[in-house]
C-alpha cells in the first residue's frame, strides 16, 4: 500500500478503536503509527492492542509503528472535606504534608520534591490552569500562596509548576512498570511525558537499551528552554500542546510549535505535532475550518507527523478523523507553496559523509527528474538523513530489520520495505529497482537514485550513491 503524502498520521487507540477490525480500517484510512496512552490503558489491554496491530501489519505486509506513551509524573493535590473547596481571588492558600482532608485554607500536596524546588514568586496552576496562585512563602513542610485566579478546587486535581525545576525523575514507579511491559510486548517508540532535562531521556535510554526509540514529549517550559540539549539525546520529539498550553500562556504555544519543529528538522529527528488537532470530530463527522487550518499549518511547517488523540481513541468518528487528516495532508502537500516552503527551510547538511550523500541525492533527483530515492538502511539513520533533506521525490527505505521499518513509520516521507540484505552491489541495485516498481514508485524506463552504506549492514556508513534505470526486467518477478 502506497500513501500519497509525506506527512505521517499518528492515531491514538482507545475504547473507540481497540478492535482488530477498527485498527485495520484506521490503517487503511491513513494511520501510519498507533499510540497507546498508558494513562488510560492497563497492561493486558496494551498487550491486546499490540497483538491486534501486529496482526494488521501481517495482513498488509507493511511495517506499522507502535508508540507507547508513559503517563509521567503527573502532580496532584490531595482530597477535600466534602470533595471540593472554593479558592477566592486574593485569599491565602497553603499546600502542606498533612494527610487530613483539605478546606478553603489548605490541602495536602503529596509530592515532597516540590517543597525542595519551589521558590517565592513561582506560579502554581491547578486543574489544567483554571486556578492560578503565586507562591509567597516556602518551607520544607508548607507552601503558602496567593490566589490570583480563584475557582472551585476538587479532590486530586492536577498541579502544574511552570517556573519550578522539580528534582525528580521523569519516570515514576508506574512508568517503570509500564515501560517494562511495553518493552516485553516489543513496541517501537516510548513517549516520555513531562521531561524537564536531557538526563530524563538518558535515564529512560538506560532501560530501553535500544529496544525501543525514545520520543521526548515537550510539554514543560523547562524542556523548551533546553531543547537543543534535549534534541542531542532524544530520537524524536512530540509537541504536546495539551499540557504545554496549561504550563504556558496559550498564545505562546503556536510560536513554540514552530520553534520545536525547526529544531527537530535541523537535527534530522522526527517531530510529531499533537493534541486537539481535530478536537470537534470527537462528536462531529466534520471538523471546523480552524482545525483544518491548524493541521495544515503543522504540515506547512514540515512536521514529520500529525497526531489524533481523543478523536481516534474515544470519539464517535475515529475513521472520519483519520480520513480527514489524510485528505488535508494530501491537499496541502500538492500546493506549490508547500514545496517552496520545504525548499526555503531546507536544513544545511552537517559535515558528514551521510549528509553529503543525502544532500547530493536530493539535488540529483531535482536536477535529473528521477522517480524516487531508495535507501538501504539497517538502523534507519540513512533514511532519516535523506528525509531531513525533505526531497521532492518519494523516499523508499529498504531494511532487513522489521524494527527499523516500524520505527521509520513516523518519519516524513519514508515508505519502508522490509527485505533481506542484498548480497552485493548488483543485487542491491536490481532489488531496489524491482521494489520501486512493485510498490508503484517508478515505472519501467524511469530512473531512481540508490543510496547505501557499504559494506551493507554497517549502521551509519552511508557512502554510496548510484543512479539506476528501472528496466522492463524489474517488472517481471
Ligand atoms: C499533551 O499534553 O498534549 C499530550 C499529548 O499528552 P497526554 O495526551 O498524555 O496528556
Amino acid at each position: 500500500m502506497r500513501r500519497l503524502r509525506r506527512t505521517k498520521i499518528v492515531a491514538t487507540l482507545g475504547p473507540a478503536s481497540s478492535s482488530r477490525s477498527m485498527i485495520a480500517t484506521l490503517f487503511e484510512s491513513g494511520a501510519d503509527i498507533f499510540r497507546i496512552n498508558m494513562s488510560h490503558t492497563p497492561h493486558d489491554k496494551m498487550r491486546e492492542m499490540v497483538a491486534a496491530i501486529r496482526a494488521v501489519e501481517k495482513d498488509n505486509g507493511r511495517p506499522i509503528g507502535i508508540l507507547v506513551d508513559l503517563q509521567g509524573p503527573k502532580l496532584r493535590v490531595g482530597a477535600f472535606t466534602g470533595g471540593s473547596a472554593m479558592l477566592d481571588k486574593g485569599a491565602s492558600f497553603s499546600f502542606d504534608t498533612d494527610a487530613k482532608p483539605g478546606d478553603a485554607n489548605r490541602v495536602l500536596l503529596p509530592h515532597p520534591e516540590i517543597f525542595a524546588g519551589i521558590q517565592p514568586g513561582h506560579a502554581l496552576l491547578l486543574d489544567d490552569g483554571k486556578i492560578r496562585l503565586t507562591t509567597t512563602e516556602v518551607s520544607r513542610q508548607k507552601i503558602v500562596a496567593r490566589v490570583e485566579v480563584g475557582g472551585k478546587l476538587s479532590d486530586r486535581k492536577g498541579v502544574s509548576l511552570p517556573d519550578t525545576v522539580i528534582p525528580f525523575s521523569a519516570l515514576t514507579p508506574k512508568d517503570r512498570s509500564d515501560l517494562d511491559a511495553a518493552l516485553d510486548a516489543g513496541i517501537d517508540w516510548i513517549g516520555l511525558s513531562f521531561i524537564q532535562r536531557p538526563d530524563d531521556i538518558a535515564e529512560a535510554k538506560k532501560i530501553t537499551r535500544g529496544r525501543a526509540a525514545v520520543m521526548a514529549k515537550i510539554e514543560k517550559p523547562q524542556a523548551v528552554l533546553r531543547i537543543d540539549e534535549i534534541m542531542d539525546v532524544t530520537d524524536a520529539i512530540m509537541v504536546a500542546r495539551g499540557d504545554l498550553g496549561v504550563e504556558m500562556p496559550l498564545e505562546k504555544v503556536p510560536g513554540i510549535q514552530k520553534q520545536l519543529t525547526r529544531a527537530a528538522r535541523r537535527a534530522g529527528k522526527p517531530v510529531v505535532v499533537a493534541t486537539q488537532m481535530l478536537e470537534s470530530m470527537i462528536s462531529s463527522p466534520v471538523p471546523t475550518r480552524a482545525e483544518v487550518s491548524d493541521v495544515a499549518t503543522a504540515i506547512f511547517d514540515g512536521a514529520d507527523a500529525v497526531m489524533l488523540s481523543a478523536e481516534s481513541a474515544a470519539g464517535q468518528y475515529p475513521v472520519e478523523a483519520v480520513s480527514t487528516m489524510n485528505r488535508i495532508a494530501e491537499e496541502v502537500e500538492s500546493e506549490d507553496g508547500y514545496r517552496l516552503i520545504m525548499e526555503a527551510q531546507h536544513a544545511t547538511p552537517e559535515s558528514t559523509g551521510a549528509d553529503a550523500i543525502a544532500a547530493a541525492a536530493r539535488q540529483i533527483a531535482d536536477t535529473v527528474d528521477l522517480s524516487a530515492i531508495i535507501c538501504w538502511t539497517s538502523s534507519g539513520s540513512t533514511g532519516l538523513r535523506v528525509a531531513r533533506e525533505r526531497p521532492r521525490v518519494p523516499i523508499v527505505a529498504i531494511s532487513p530489520n522489521v524494527a527499523t521499518g516500524r520505527k521509520l513509520s513516523v518519519a516524513w516521507g519514508i515508505h519502508c520495505v522490509v527485505a533481506d540484505d542484498a548480497h552485493d552491489q548488483d543485487d542491491m541495485v536490481e532489488r531496489a529497482c524491482r521494489l520501486a516498481f512493485k510498490d508503484g514508485f517508478a515505472k519501467a524506463g524511469r530512473r531512481v537514485i540508490i543510496v547505501a552504506g557499504l559494506p551493507l549492514g554497517t549502521p551509519g556508513a552511508t557512502n554510496m550513491i548510484r543512479i539506476a534505470f528501472v528496466g522492463k526486467d524489474s517488472a517481471s518477478e
